[in-house]
């Protein structure tokens, strides 16, 4: 299968990358630094029209696909995965994925405000005792009159303690095990719901991460996403949409790693001649580029599947592309810290940053270790 983004996704591409140039790449180690939430960037981003992207205009989006999403994901992360990764929870993981499950009447409530960014939006799945056995979770939600009451804690949630708007997973019918799961929206106004611990990571600083908390929390009925009990069903149909915009951020992480890597090799003299000149620094830097390209082709192939609706086989694509993705932007990424020397072991040249926040990739969404049993699944059956 030959791809080739086509003008609409080449213009996309030049927009971004320019404005990441001259917008996020100057805030990029402040936002590191100081972990600072980037707001202005984050409201900028809606004004060009990409927190929206995947939803149709009539809901306030600009009626793109999964590629295009992913393009403006890998040129953020070339230069703040921190930013990326608050759009990726924001316009992925809550935006597209209530254009796909909502009904009309929640989408007109929701997505005009998430699309400019005056709103902003997390997805809280892990649980502190559930992570990879997501389905296991324990939060419940019980019907009360007109609206169910949420009791259970969320942990780890990228953009929770600053979102409005919260898609949720909790058990209706917990004797069903994970065939008894539904899905909320919660506001962070609605009583019972509260932020918990904000946690401070290793690296994708300026995404704001951490804890929410139901206690008795009331969700009017009108909230439930789809049908009761439907939850594995609708997840389980879009999981490889959030794969491939994650490892799509693993690219562009690698890539910003790369940049500076090649720079570096290019100007730095040692033994009278640039480090690009010995060979043993060519065929690092060689390696490393034709990783990032296998991994972008990965992504772009599962993403242009999915928009021309080819639906055979998506899933499984989208876990080569994580897999290979994500464990390669800690490849790349460390290479890169070895090729500056003692100076990539610095602050000074930003490439450590990209070192600690590729560290996330292989955990993220679903580990390496989960895709690999899903591969194997496809290899071997249930054995
Ligand atoms: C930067 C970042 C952002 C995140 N954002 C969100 C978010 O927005 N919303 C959200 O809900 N969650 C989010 N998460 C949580 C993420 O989805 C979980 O961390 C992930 O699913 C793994 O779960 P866990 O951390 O509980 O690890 P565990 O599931 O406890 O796994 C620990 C280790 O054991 C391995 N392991 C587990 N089961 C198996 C098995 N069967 N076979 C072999 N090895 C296994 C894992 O691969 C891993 O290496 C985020 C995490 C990170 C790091």
């Amino acid at each position: 299968m030959f791809i080739e983004l086509d003008e609409e996704q080449r213009i996309l591409r030049e927009t971004i990358r320019k404005f990441v140039e001259n917008e996020v790449a100057p805030q990029a180690e402040e936002i590191d630094r100081e972990d600072r939430f980037p707001r202005d960037l984050f409201l900028e981003l809606g004004k060009l029209g990409l927190l929206g992207i995947t939803v149709p205009e009539e809901y306030g989006g600009s009626g793109s696909g999964l590629l295009s999403q992913a393009i403006v994901v890998e040129e953020l992360a070339r230069a703040s995965a921190g930013l990326a990764s608050c759009y990726a929870a924001h316009s992925n993981l809550v935006v597209d994925n209530l254009n796909w499950h909502a009904n009309d009447w929640q989408k007109r409530k929701y997505l005009p405000g998430l699309c400019t960014g005056k709103k902003i939006g997390c997805l809280a799945i892990t649980e502190p005792g559930s992570g990879s056995d997501a389905l296991a979770m324990r939060t419940r939600a019980d019907r009360d009159g007109d609206s169910y009451v949420l009791n259970g804690t969320k942990i780890f949630i990228t953009n929770g303690p600053i979102a409005d708007v919260i898609v949720t997973y909790a058990k209706t019918a917990p004797e069903l095990g994970s065939k008894g799961i539904s899905t909320f929206i919660v506001e962070k106004d609605f009583p019972g719901f509260s932020v918990g611990r904000k946690m401070e990571k290793l690296g994708h600083k300026g995404s704001p991460f951490g804890e929410l908390v139901y206690e008795d929390c009331r969700v009017p009925k009108e909230n439930l996403v789809g049908e009761e009990n439907a939850m594995v069903r609708m997840v389980l149909a879009g999981l490889y949409r959030e794969r491939v915009v994650w490892s799509a951020e693993a690219v562009g992480i690698a890539q910003g790693a790369f940049d500076i890597a090649r720079k570096y090799a290019m100007e730095r003299e040692q033994f009278g001649r640039a480090l690009a000149g010995f060979q043993m620094i060519k065929e690092k830097l060689a390696d490393m580029a034709l990783e990032i390209h296998i991994g972008r082709t990965l992504i772009q192939r599962c993403a242009a599947m999915a928009d021309a609706g080819v639906k055979a086989d998506v899933g499984l694509e989208a876990s080569y592309a994580k897999l290979y993705a994500c464990d390669m932007s800690e490849r790349v990424t460390s290479s890169a810290v070895h090729i500056l020397g003692g100076y990539g072991y610095t602050k000074e040249f930003q490439v450590e940053r990209f070192f600690r926040d590729a560290k996330a990739m292989p955990i993220g969404a679903g580990t390496s270790e989960v895709q690999r049993l899903i591969i194997a699944r496809r290899l071997f059956g249930k054995i």
